[in-house]
């Protein structure tokens, strides 16, 4: 007989345990004063499977800033509306570089690496925005991640997009940039202003677990996107998630997956389930340092490597 299946309302809460084990917990961002006030010794996970179970573990209850993973449903979003022709602004390689990095965007002309990048995710918003008003592109943003959860109680903290507002010299500098190439539709600072207030998004793990559903590509998810989009968008998160930890990450981990500077990392397990971590603590760089270790480790115990 085959040995018992790893039951996840088990699993979790030792994992739980083993994070707190040791005080690792990494640096908290400082670059966005208001991420700078966040106790890094925390820890959350959730994991809802195809069928549509939910299991958590640790601090659940703590809606945190999502940050760049919100960059999985602009991308969504801009495919949606624009299909391939998004692709002649945006490239698919990794970038091999910090999230914020600016030298790749004159070595290649105004067309950012990757749609994760921060440049790219520039891109993808204002292909978002197009000619609309700012709250008309977030209206949509958020009907689409309200939509993916099943809930509506999911909001924007205005008090962080304002922080990351006054201290955005870099994503101002892309912006510029990128407008100097004649890649971008809208003035940066309306672009931006879309960019930080679908950043400053606030989920529980729970929550984002249950945003990354539709990614699963199973019959009982959300079907917001395409199947072969749903891959591709997997085949993104794997390549580019990351940043230049992706390489590291796919080596630990093995799932396509999306880090943002709040300390969230989703991760998918293709056809099976949808995780959420969040500790926001990060390594060198810039991805959390307790969610991707525990990530290897859940994803070694069930099993869940794509390779
Ligand atoms: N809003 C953040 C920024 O633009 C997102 C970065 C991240 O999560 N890596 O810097």
């Amino acid at each position: 007989s085959s040995p018992a299946k790893p039951d996840l309302s088990d699993v979790l809460p030792r994992l739980n345990d083993m994070m707190r084990e040791d005080d690792h917990w990494g640096d908290v961002a400082a670059y966005i004063p208001q991420l700078a006030t966040v106790d890094p010794a925390q820890f959350g996970i959730a994991v809802v499977t195809a069928d549509g179970q939910c299991h958590v573990a640790g601090d659940t209850q703590v809606p945190f800033s999502v940050q760049s993973i919100t960059k999985v449903f602009t991308l969504a979003i801009a495919l949606g509306r624009s299909g391939d022709q998004l692709w002649h602004r945006v490239g698919r390689e990794p970038s091999g570089r910090a999230f914020n990095s600016i030298v790749q965007l004159e070595q290649e002309q105004g067309r950012p690496r990757n749609p994760f990048i921060n440049a790219g995710a520039i891109v993808t918003t204002d292909e978002v925005l197009g000619n609309r008003e700012p709250r008309e592109a977030l209206a949509e943003i958020m009907r689409f991640v309200r939509e993916a959860a099943g809930t509506d109680d999911i909001h924007i903290n205005d008090t962080v997009a304002a922080s990351e507002t006054d201290f955005g010299h870099r994503n101002f500098a892309l912006a510029h940039f990128l407008k100097s190439y004649g890649n971008l539709i809208n003035a940066p600072e309306r672009t931006l202003g879309t960019y930080f207030h679908h950043c400053a998004m606030e989920m529980t793990v729970q929550q984002l677990a249950m945003a990354g559903r539709f990614l699963i590509e199973a019959p009982d998810v959300p079907r917001l996107v395409a199947p072969s989009r749903i891959r591709r968008l997997n085949a993104l998160m794997l390549t580019c998630g990351h940043y230049d930890g992706s390489g590291d990450f796919a080596y630990r981990v093995g799932l396509p997956g999306k880090s943002g500077v709040g300390g969230g990392i989703l991760a998918i397990v293709p056809g099976r389930a949808s995780i959420a971590v969040w500790s926001p603590g990060l390594n060198r760089y810039g991805n959390s340092q307790k969610g991707t270790e525990a990530l290897a480790l859940l994803a070694r115990h069930m099993d869940w490597s794509i390779f």
